[in-house]
């Protein structure tokens, strides 16, 4: 029996994937990383994004998945507030006042994996993208 990786079963069916480090989802699982934490940045999900959950709730981080420190909830309030709301938090990443983060922030090593990779199939020019696809399609009167 062979073992192909998971991205090259992807890979062999023309889809883009996208490869990155091991999460631990806010710090809920362990992680092979080190890196020092002289060497912190500042959070690239947590400064770049906003996860909505099914019923509305609005986690700070976008890592946990339960939604144990909420900021609001999409249905009550308008996502600009919402995201308005977590700008206290992006501002302690970008000043790198980590310390000052909350305790899931301290464990966590998520922030050493926000970048990814995208591998690409080979023949990926010669596909036919959805949006040409659309332009090339005949209107239906
Ligand atoms: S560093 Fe903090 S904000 Fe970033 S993913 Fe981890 S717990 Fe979430």
């Amino acid at each position: 029996m062979s073992c192909t990786p998971t991205w090259a079963h992807w890979l062999a069916r023309n889809a883009v994937v996208k490869v990155r480090r091991q999460l631990s989802w806010g710090g809920r699982f362990e992680t092979g990383l080190g890196i020092s934490p002289a060497d912190r940045i500042p959070c690239p999900w947590a400064v770049t994004m906003m996860h909505v959950f099914w019923d509305g709730r609005v986690p700070r981080c976008p890592g946990d998945t339960e939604g144990e420190e909420g900021v609001g909830n999409a249905w009550h309030d308008s996502l600009a507030n919402l995201w308005g709301q977590l700008g206290a938090y992006r501002d302690l990443h970008l000043e790198r006042d980590f310390d000052a983060l909350p305790e899931r922030c301290h464990t966590c090593t998520d922030w050493m994996t926000g970048a990814a990779e995208r591998l690409r199939p080979r023949n990926d020019d010669t596909r036919v993208k959805p949006a040409q696809q659309r332009l090339s399609t005949p209107m239906v009167q």
